[in-house]
């Protein structure tokens, strides 16, 4: 007997529905977008108990035929793209054409729509899937989609909601995204007959006000300068914060052809333009909008990620830094010396240099900050107050003490790896032989605690999300680290009382199986006894270094090496590990002149 046979429809769209709509606010999402792909001047967003019972969208837009009221709810049906060809000059926010068929299936749908060369409208009703009432109706020009009881038919995913509160929250965060975009769009947002938000059509500033601020004293966007740069590759414009009112908990947005979107590097290309100028974790507010050439992103990850793939990332790195930088003041007067620009520089050796050798001297004073900010630009000093006052130079080094020991040129230096184990250096006193694993760690351990400290690692979305399993006591360890570990990258979700799945990992553990990574810090967490925020951060941070370091017997290029070294110099700390082992080790020339 044959045993395999074709899903039905209903059973399709149901499975495909748990990818698109995970919650209320990605159902508000996609209706939202919607009616502004079909133009909606005016939008209205009415919602009952956080979308569990009653989400609503209201639009002025072009509306539908009767024909295409019904396709509408078909699995890729879509008026947005004809041809593969066409997902590369995309202007519309849908164009997989599966939201509208996912929302059908797991809700109560009841649609009216009309276009405006029709005199009626129609009205379609659909109950999972199974349409039960189409018929003509008196209906206004556009849509009205009203979206009952979500999830009635999939008790899980029901369970599965938050807190009303919560999923309240999230309805408004993605509401946010789009509006902020949007600002010649009015909307409304009503929850539980309240207007919670009454936006005009406006500018990009007063909407920004709108949302964040008060819109009859704009005081919130006072607090920002404008931000505006155009090349042939990439347009830039919005508004940045300056650095005195920056705070602890910062509204960070990105935009992209109007969509919103997380970048982690262009943030990174924010915060360097930042450094120097703020105070230890502070964080700068910014509302960053993108235009491109659409046939430059890749938009087409996947309907809920918010991660857009740009074609050249570091130009426009370089482009957003400097424009942020001009807009800051021109010139930021941000330390800039480092390795690439000033040859050699000399840096003290940290405190654990011997006493012995007398060239060595410790400068206690030494803040590898105040000189190499762009790597720990949230600790670095706040001197952005000269930006504002004729830009006189204020750099202060702090790193001219007698006798120390010079850090080589690791740009220019020559260097050899040894035995596909060490990097070999000469420097001022003699030959450094450098472990390439340690200082690779050392490199890694330093980059993972500062985003478990601003919570900016970079995820990796995992083609096959994987399954842990866990004894009880490391489901509570779990649980416990489970702020840090999203901070640091992981993307997990409980799936049972006893098991997570891993959909996303830290970049630089991309190439590794997350299981065993995950079951090592666990481990380490719980041997180590690590039982403060702190602690358990270390552990996170030193196992993942460990774990995504070159491994010895690695040849390196020379490119490579210098990498490692010029950042491992860059450390406060470089001699040793954190767990306390060497690092790097210097041969005297005193002592090579001895052997002959
Ligand atoms: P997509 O947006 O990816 O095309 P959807 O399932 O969200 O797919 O919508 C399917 C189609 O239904 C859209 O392509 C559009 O033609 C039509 N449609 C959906 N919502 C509206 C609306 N509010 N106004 C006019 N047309 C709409
Ligand atoms: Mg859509």
């Amino acid at each position: 007997m044959d045993i395999i046979h074709l899903l039905p429809d209903s059973v399709a769209n149901q499975i495909a529905a748990g990818e698109v709509i995970q919650r209320p606010a990605s159902c508000l999402k996609e209706l939202v977008e919607n009616s502004l792909d079909a133009g909606a001047t005016r939008v209205q967003v009415i919602v009952r108990d956080a979308g569990r019972t009653l989400l609503q969208v209201i639009d002025d837009g072009i509306g539908m035929s009767e024909m295409d009221a019904r396709l509408a709810f078909e699995r890729h049906a879509t008026s947005k793209i004809r041809e593969a060809q066409d997902l590369f000059s995309l202007r519309t926010m849908g164009f997989r054409g599966e939201a509208l068929a996912s929302i059908c299936a797991v809700a109560q749908v009841e649609m009216t729509t009309r276009r405006k060369e029709d005199e009626t409208g129609t009205l379609i009703e659909i109950h999972g899937s199974d349409v039960v009432r189409q018929e003509p109706c008196a209906c206004p020009v556009g849509t009205n989609i009203k979206v009952s009881n979500l999830f009635f038919n999939v008790p899980v995913r029901r369970k599965f909601l938050k807190t009303d509160q919560t999923e309240l929250r999230n309805l408004l965060t993605e509401f946010y995204h789009i509006v902020l975009v949007y600002p010649k769009v009015a909307f409304t947002f009503v929850h539980n007959d309240e207007i919670i938000l009454e936006l005009p059509a406006g500018t990009e500033k007063q909407r920004i006000e709108a949302v964040y601020g008060n819109p009859m004293k704009n005081v919130y966007t006072s607090a920002f300068v404008e931000v505006k740069t155009e090349t042939e590759l990439v347009s830039i414009r919005g508004f940045v914060i300056k650095p005195e009112n920056a705070t602890r908990r910062a509204e960070q947005y990105f935009f992209v052809n109007g969509r919103y979107m997380r970048h982690p590097y262009f943030l990174k290309a924010v915060q360097t333009a930042y450094s120097g100028m703020l105070t230890a974790d502070y964080q700068p507010s910014f509302f960053i909008y993108f235009d491109i050439a659409p046939e430059s992103i890749d938009v087409n990850i996947h309907p809920t990620k918010t991660e857009i793939k740009f074609a050249d990332e570091q130009t426009i790195f370089q482009i957003l830094m400097a424009s942020v930088r001009e807009a800051l003041g021109k010139f930021s007067l941000a330390p800039t010396i480092d390795f690439d620009t000033q040859g050699n520089i000399n840096i003290p050796l940290p405190t654990d240099a011997p006493v012995s050798r007398p060239q060595l001297t410790v400068d206690t004073s030494y803040n590898p900050f105040h000189t190499r900010g762009a790597i720990y630009p949230d600790r670095a000093p706040k001197n952005w107050e000269s930006l504002y006052d004729g830009l006189s130079e204020t750099r202060d080094l702090e790193i001219s003490t007698p006798r120390e020991t010079a850090i080589p040129d690791a740009e220019h230096a020559p260097i050899w790896q040894y035995d596909g184990k060490y990097i070999l250096m000469p420097s001022e006193e003699g030959l450094l032989l450098i472990n390439q694993h340690r200082a690779h760690t050392a490199v890694l351990y330093a980059q993972f605690m500062e985003q478990l400290g601003n919570a900016q690692g970079a995820m990796q979305q995992l083609l096959f999300p994987e399954v842990i399993s866990l004894p009880q006591d490391d489901m509570i360890l779990m649980e416990q680290l489970q702020p840090d570990l999203r901070a640091i990258g992981f993307d997990l979700e409980q799936l049972s009382p006893d098991s997570y799945s891993i959909q996303g990992v830290p970049a630089q553990l991309a190439q590794q199986s997350p299981v065993p990574t995950l079951q090592h810090i666990l481990t380490q967490v719980r041997e180590r006894n690590a039982d403060t925020r702190q602690e358990w951060r270390e552990q996170i941070a030193l196992t993942l270094a460990q774990n995504a370091a070159i491994p010895y017997g690695k040849t390196l290029t020379e490119t490579e090496m210098r990498e490692i070294v010029e950042k491992l110099f860059a450390l406060p700390q470089f001699r040793r590990t954190s767990d306390g082992k060497t690092i790097v080790s210097l041969m005297t020339d005193e002592e090579i002149n001895k052997r002959f």
